[in-house]
């Protein structure tokens, strides 16, 4: 196979350019696995490790721009901690320390997996994904970036760039429900964020649909039936009516994970859990 080694973005563009058919390496977390395992032999292979702009990281006051290979651990204890606790709290369930400190965000919205650990909270954030090619840039939705299962809206001659992440001042929480507690892939998963600024609740779930499922009408049920401009307890019944209209909402799948029973179950409690916890 040939290995493109770009010194820079503009580089690495024209390559991705000139072979659209050639796979992005990050952190390879994802594409060694498939490698190795014989799922995908590629022919050309471009590194994007030399590629510092997409390390690159600005506070714009409203939001954050965080480059797309900007590995997990920054987001978990490292310097940008700080971006969004929910991230925080899904970048530490992500593999192992040594995944932590390869993998990224681009990575996993590149293979745009329902399991996906950032996903969620990148939904629940409403976060935009950059899109750089050699005719310029462009920035997608995050919900109109995730297209089904393994699929985005990258062209193929494209680089996810950076992620614009809202800043939100409120409560935000990621959970996740895996056959043991680390090392583990979803089985189910949620990421709630409460802006009180603006009386609303946003809430996302992994790991039961074909991709990141935003639970709309809940939060609409939510934002009728809860004061949700401070963050006073809420009653056990509404608690429940909103796990029962989440639950609802999930499109799962039984598979080697799990049961998509078990899993509609597990989005409810997860959902309860964190407006709870938004709400305390
Ligand atoms: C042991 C193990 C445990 C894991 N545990 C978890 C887990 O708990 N949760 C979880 O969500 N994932 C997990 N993963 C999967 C993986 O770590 C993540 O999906 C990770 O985010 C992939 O990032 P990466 O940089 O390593 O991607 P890579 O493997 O380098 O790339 C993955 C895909 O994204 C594309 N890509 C990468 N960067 C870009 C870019 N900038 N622009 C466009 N396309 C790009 C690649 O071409 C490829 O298709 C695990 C993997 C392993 C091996």
């Amino acid at each position: 196979m040939t290995i493109f080694s770009p010194r820079s973005l503009a580089e690495a563009l024209q390559v991705i350019h000139e072979h659209p058919t050639a796979r992005l390496l990050a952190g390879g977390t994802d594409t060694m696995v498939e490698i190795n395992f014989r799922h995908f032999e590629p022919t050309d292979i471009i590194s994007l490790r030399y590629v510092t702009e997409l390390q690159a990281f600005a506070d714009q006051g409203h939001n954050f721009r965080v480059g797309a290979a900007i590995p997990y651990k920054e987001f978990e204890n490292g310097s940008y901690a700080h971006v969004s606790r929910a991230l925080s709290e899904a970048a530490r369930t992500v593999g192992s320390p040594q995944i932590r400190a390869a993998g990224t965000i681009g990575g996993n919205l590149g293979t745009c997996s329902p399991a996906g650990d950032t996903l969620p909270v990148l939904s629940a954030l409403d976060a935009q994904v950059e899109l750089a090619s050699v005719n310029g840039v462009r920035t997608l939705s995050i919900h109109d970036f995730m297209l089904g299962v393994k699929r985005n809206a990258r062209a193929a001659n494209e680089i996810i760039s950076a992620i614009h992440i809202p800043n939100i001042d409120g409560y935000q929480g990621y959970a996740k429900v895996g056959v043991r507690n680390a090392m583990v892939i979803s089985i189910a998963s949620a990421c709630l964020v409460h802006d009180p600024k603006n009386k609303r609740v946003a809430l996302a779930l992994g790991a039961v649909g074909p991709t990141i499922i935003r639970c709309r009408d809940s939060e609409v049920w939510l934002g009728e039936n809860a004061d949700l401009s401070t963050s006073a307890p809420l009653s056990p019944e509404v608690l429940e009516e909103f796990a029962r209209r989440v639950s609802s909402e999930a499109r799962p799948i039984t598979d080697h994970r799990s049961t998509a029973e078990y899993r509609t179950h597990a989005v409810g409690v997860l959902a309860q859990r964190l407006l709870k916890r938004a709400m305390q």
